[in-house]
């Protein structure tokens, strides 16, 4: 009998994972419970208006058709039993032989789940959609606003945490406020419009190079963002922002602030780091079971300098691949290798032609950064189709300055 392999998540890990073992002789099984695979990187162009949903979004089904031994199912899994070897989905359960659990993170509020309906975070197209509509709706309450201080609190957005999500959010919202929409707006100027970043660190973009981080800071105080340092958010309401160093009346406020794990890695019974990433062994498996790998942004791996690796997208993509090869050898675990992180790079863009990157030691900044951060963001994209739609929106909103998809639909 074919032996069975059970894949949750189609993000950039579980995905990878399923390509790397298509046309084999074991019997795939992935679920995700979107129909489609989301090309997270580009989210925050969806939630300024700059690109549709569909451009950064793929249907899993479409893109594992042409693979006679995957099977795409449409649904949650709720929990892992480990001693059956079984998958629990809402209303049925897997079998597997082995288990690749790829299922990506979530928004953390530090505990004060409370606010995540004020200051939405950005991690699904449904949150992209969500901080779309409350900027545009912002815009449309300032328009019609003759109250100066309400005025001011709907022409405020507040996004809070500095990390590449944060920068990017902040950049795109100020393009907007300060440059690009504002002009269809006749009540209000740019000047009359606040975007403001708040960090609890003493710089943004703490994981790259001190200097880029300045440098980020300086390109996004020229585009009119109000970067807050050592400032710690005590609480939001519908009102604005309370931080320590005073209160911020904000209609529009943003979460980029933290990552949790999935609460099914709960069932897997084994030890968590504080977010609640599972601590997986050298080879991405789970500590007492060798057939069930933990990878992406669900998994703590230390390399062997003891550094922790980043969520991103390599890392996902890269265990992806390493696990299935393991798989397809039936490596035993003592024999199995360690998985190496190769770094490709980390990038930031702030705006239109300024970004700042670091790869393998060069820095870079200003257009040529953006000029590799554009590129890399385009091939990486899946389908031709994608690619070459985000290049004519690209192209299209450098050189007119409008943005594309503008609507209210949620009401
Ligand atoms: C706004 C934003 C910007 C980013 N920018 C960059 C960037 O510029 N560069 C970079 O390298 N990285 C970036 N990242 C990080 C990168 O996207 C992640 O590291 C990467 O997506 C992790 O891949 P993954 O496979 O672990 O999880 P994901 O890609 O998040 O995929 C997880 C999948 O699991 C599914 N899932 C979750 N729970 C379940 C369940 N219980 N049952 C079934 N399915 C489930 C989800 O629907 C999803 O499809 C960004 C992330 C965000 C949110």
């Amino acid at each position: 009998m074919k032996k069975k392999i059970v894949i949750v998540g189609a993000g950039f890990g579980g995905l990878t994972a399923a390509k790397n073992l298509a046309d084999t002789e074991y019997e795939i099984t992935l679920i995700d419970r979107t129909n489609h695979h989301l090309f997270q990187p580009l989210l925050y162009q969806v939630a300024t208006a700059a690109l549709s949903p569909s451009d950064i979004a793929v249907p899993i089904r479409s893109l594992l058709s042409g693979y006679k031994n995957i099977k795409v199912i449409l649904d949650e899994v709720i929990s892992i039993d480990k001693d059956n070897h079984l998958a629990k989905l809402t209303d049925s359960q897997l079998n597997y032989d082995y288990l690749i659990i790829a299922v990506g993170a979530k928004h953390s509020y530090f505990g004060k789940s409370e606010w995540e309906k004020i200051a939405p975070g950005l991690k699904t197209l449904t949150d992209a959609l969500t901080i779309r509509e409350k900027i545009i709706e912002a815009l449309e309450l300032a328009e019609k606003e003759n109250n100066p201080e309400l005025m001011q609190k709907y022409l405020t957005f507040v996004i809070v945490g500095g990390g590449p999500t944060g920068v990017e959010l902040a950049g795109a919202i100020a393009e907007i406020a300060k440059e690009t929409m504002i002009k269809d707006y006749k009540s209000f100027r740019p000047e009359d419009t606040k975007v403001i970043l708040i960090e609890a660190a003493e710089r943004i973009l703490s994981s790259f190079d001190k200097k880029l981080s300045e440098q980020a800071k300086e390109d996004l105080e020229k585009m009119g963002v109000e970067v807050k340092l050592n400032t710690k958010v005590e609480n939001i309401s519908d009102d604005g922002v309370y931080t320590i160093q005073g209160f911020i009346p904000a209609k529009t406020i943003i979460w980029a602030a933290g990552n949790q794990a999935s609460p099914i890695l709960k069932s897997l019974n084994v030890e968590t780091d504080r977010a609640g990433r599972v601590i997986v062994n050298k080879d991405c498996s789970i500590p007492g079971n060798p057939e069930i790998f933990v990878i992406g942004d669900a998994a703590y791996f230390e390399d062997e300098n003891g550094k922790v690796l980043p969520g991103v997208a390599q890392v996902a993509i890269q265990q992806g691949k390493f696990v299935a090869e393991i798989i397809k050898n039936e490596i035993p675990f003592e024999k199995r290798p360690v998985f190496r992180y190769k770094d490709k790079g980390t990038m930031a863009t702030i705006g239109k032609a300024k970004a700042v990157a670091e790869i393998k030691g060069i820095k870079l900044t200003g257009l040529f950064a953006w000029l590799v951060w554009s590129f890399v963001h385009v091939f990486f994209l899946i389908g031709f189709r994608n690619r070459f739609r985000v290049m004519i929106e690209w192209i299209w909103y450098y050189l007119t300055k409008r943005h594309g998809t503008r609507l209210i639909v949620g009401k």
